[in-house]
């Protein structure tokens, strides 16, 4: 049995056996107490072990903070306060042995250096709980998206484009960068690579689900992402997961609505399902969480268009470090100032400029603005990305030509225009960022297991 099983049984003597790892050990005259956690949850069990039983002296030495033990006994209504049930423990194996050195004795550990034993984090209360709440996250957004009928797509992770709209990307090659072949003009000879071209990580699922969409309705991709950016902020990691509805016979607003109903069903799942986790996050990491989480799932999420916004931002009295005027992207400190200061919780921005948006958006009739949609968050900022495509074939040519681009390269994302076009829509919801959302974690670095960023690769 798990340990999560175990403290939800009554204690009412039955012999168990409960395996795990020694997080904290305390002697006393006639009594060893330890605790074993084996991450099914939060808590551990409390072990005690009698001096006077048959249990070595030598064994008892060995039991160590970091040391994987099967502790055998009687599972009894616990005397301490706290929890309901503790191990009175008459058998001990000690199955691997952990050192002194062993590198998280009790206490609080900063989470940068955390981050340079990631291999040994997951061992934390802190990262036992983010797990446990991105596999219910996780879950969360197949339930959701399942449950109204949506097709889950599997949406390659090498891409033949050099260009998918959103950032920089990472080069797929088997070509001996130190000598790679050359052509008559000197250039790198791609014919020779292994797909015959230059090849790339995709920065997002979305031109080829698309398809999909234009095709089965409503459908969505959920895996990870790559972007070579240099940016080192607590928002961006070099490999993310991300979540990308496309919906066909779908604008905007129902692109919003969907957006909105998907990160409340998430919140609900999450608060439902991890209390004694979320408990942690609210006392330890971003007090008040579980309320701030439940005022959002009842309120509407606020709705500004981007010009609606800039307003905003150009009559407040906020030292902002980027001057808001319309057409500028909006910074990290602005999506703040709206989300913190102006509404309190999430909100909507819809119509954005169109040269600071991809070239797929649909345009508006104004001919400036694009029918994007970004969902902003306190603390985050953007945590939604989305769209209107353009379903129509000229103004998209147009388009990709204007922004310097070649049409032909996208021949067949244009194909859907030439062939039964029309109107779709879908965004794209960072997975981390939603988790540092849901627990408050700070750095975005901590809710992934292994961490990829600028020169940060070393698990
Ligand atoms: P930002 O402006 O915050 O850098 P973006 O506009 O480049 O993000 P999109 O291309 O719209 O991002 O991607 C959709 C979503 O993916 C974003 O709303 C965000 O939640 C997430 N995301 C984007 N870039 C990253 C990244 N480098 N690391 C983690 N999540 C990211
Ligand atoms: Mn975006």
């Amino acid at each position: 049995m798990t340990v999560k099983a175990l403290l939800a049984t009554p204690g009412d003597g039955q012999e168990v056996v409960a395996k795990g790892w020694v997080r904290t050990k305390r002697d006393s005259k006639n009594i060893v107490f330890f605790e074993i956690n084996d991450g099914s949850c939060l808590s551990s069990l409390q072990a005690v072990v009698d001096k006077s039983s048959s249990i070595s002296p030598e064994t008892l030495q060995r039991i160590l903070t970091g040391a994987s033990v099967s502790a055998k006994g009687h599972l009894v209504a616990s005397q301490g306060k706290g929890q309901g049930v503790e191990l009175q423990v008459d058998e001990v194996k000690v199955i691997g042995d952990a050192p002194a050195d062993y590198p998280l004795q009790k206490k609080r550990h900063s989470f940068e250096f955390l981050r340079e034993i990631a291999h040994l984090r997951p061992r934390t209360n802190t990262f036992g709980a983010v797990t446990r709440v991105r596999n219910e996250l996780a879950a969360g957004v197949h339930e959701f998206f399942q449950d109204r009928g949506f097709l889950w797509i599997h949406t390659p992770l090498i891409t033949g484009s050099d260009a998918e709209g959103a950032g920089n990307m990472f080069q797929v090659t088997t070509l001996d960068v130190g000598n790679p072949p050359k052509d008559e003009s000197g250039q790198v000879d791609y014919d020779k690579d292994f797909f015959g071209k230059k090849a790339h990580l995709t920065v997002s699922g979305q031109l080829q689900v698309e398809n999909f969409a234009c095709s089965l309705g409503d459908v969505y991709t959920f895996g990870p992402t790559f972007r070579a950016e240099n940016s080192n902020t607590s928002r961006h990691l070099s490999e993310f997961w991300m979540i990308e509805p496309e919906m066909a016979f779908c604008d905007l607003d129902d692109d919003r609505a969907v957006a909105e109903a998907f990160i409340k069903h998430l919140l609900n799942r999450v608060l439902n399902n991890c209390e004694e986790d979320m408990a942690f996050f609210d006392q330890w990491i971003q007090k008040g969480t579980i309320d701030s989480l439940k005022e959002v799932i009842e309120k509407p999420f606020a709705h500004l268009t981007y010009t609606q916004a800039m307003e905003e931002l150009e009559k407040a009295k906020e030292p902002f470090e980027f001057r808001p005027s319309w057409g500028i992207d909006l910074q990290s400190e602005h999506e703040r100032y709206l989300t913190e200061k102006v509404v309190g919780g999430p909100i909507a921005v819809t119509d954005y400029p169109k040269d600071i948006k991809a070239f797929y958006m649909k345009m508006n009739d104004d001919g400036k603005t694009v029918r994007a949609m970004d969902l902003l968050v306190p603390r985050l900022g953007e945590i939604i990305g989305g769209s209107q495509r353009e379903d129509d074939l000229t103004k998209l040519e147009a388009r990709i030509r204007s922004m310097g681009m070649e049409p032909e390269e996208y021949d067949w994302y244009l194909d859907l225009r030439r062939y039964g076009s029309v109107p779709h829509s879908g965004f794209g919801l960072g997975f981390e960022r939603m988790v540092q959302y849901v627990t408050g974690m700070q750095n975005i670095r901590d809710v992934i297991p292994f961490p990829r960023a600028p020169k940060t690769i070393a698990f």
